[in-house]
């Protein structure tokens, strides 16, 4: 296992639609694996591949550094959100983008299908804080950042307080 490099925002393979999974082999568990290592490294509780800049549609997930849970580490491949109910908002921050955080709508129990680390079909029902994660990721699968959820004001508002950061990081690395 290793720890991999995560890309930070405004790369673009961050913007790009991740292709599904058509068969699970030693590179795809190798992924898997280190993905998971990288996310418990940075610490996050959550990571897609595009992350690691692979564009496959390959989440992790475990929450349980941030609050109690029994669902241990989660690896889904292919994920789908096949149902959906009510509302939620909570802070949000992600490892592409360290350093900013904001509060983000989302749906609230969600029921999600997927595959295991095996190619076993998987089916999630989850609220709360596990639910918030998953649309996170599985949005990263689309391309979809949470500042791409925000109203247009915020997302702009914050835009720019990312930009120059950015652009200051980037200047002080010549
Ligand atoms: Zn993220």
């Amino acid at each position: 296992m290793a720890v991999l490099p995560i890309i930070k925002y405004p790369d673009r393979r961050l913007k790009s639609k991740s292709r599904p999974i058509k068969s699970i082999d030693k590179d795809i568990e190798r992924l898997l694996d280190d993905m998971a290592e990288t996310m418990y490294e940075a610490p996050g509780v959550g990571l897609a591949a595009p992350q690691v800049g692979v564009n496959v549609r390959a989440i992790v997930v475990d929450i349980s550094v941030r609050e109690e849970s029994t669902a241990g580490l989660i690896k889904l491949l292919n994920p789908a959100i096949i149902f959906s109910e009510g509302q939620q908002v909570g802070e949000e921050g992600c490892l592409s983008l360290p350093g900013f955080s904001s509060l983000v709508k989302r749906k609230d129990l969600i029921k999600v299908e997927g595959l295991n680390e095996k190619g076993e079909e998987m089916e999630i029902e989850c609220s709360g804080l596990l639910s918030r994660v998953l649309q996170h990721e599985i949005d990263h699968l689309n391309g979809i950042l949470f500042i791409d959820r925000l109203s247009r004001l915020k997302r702009e508002l914050l835009k720019k307080r990312i930009d120059r950061v950015f652009a200051m990081e980037s200047y002080a690395a010549f």
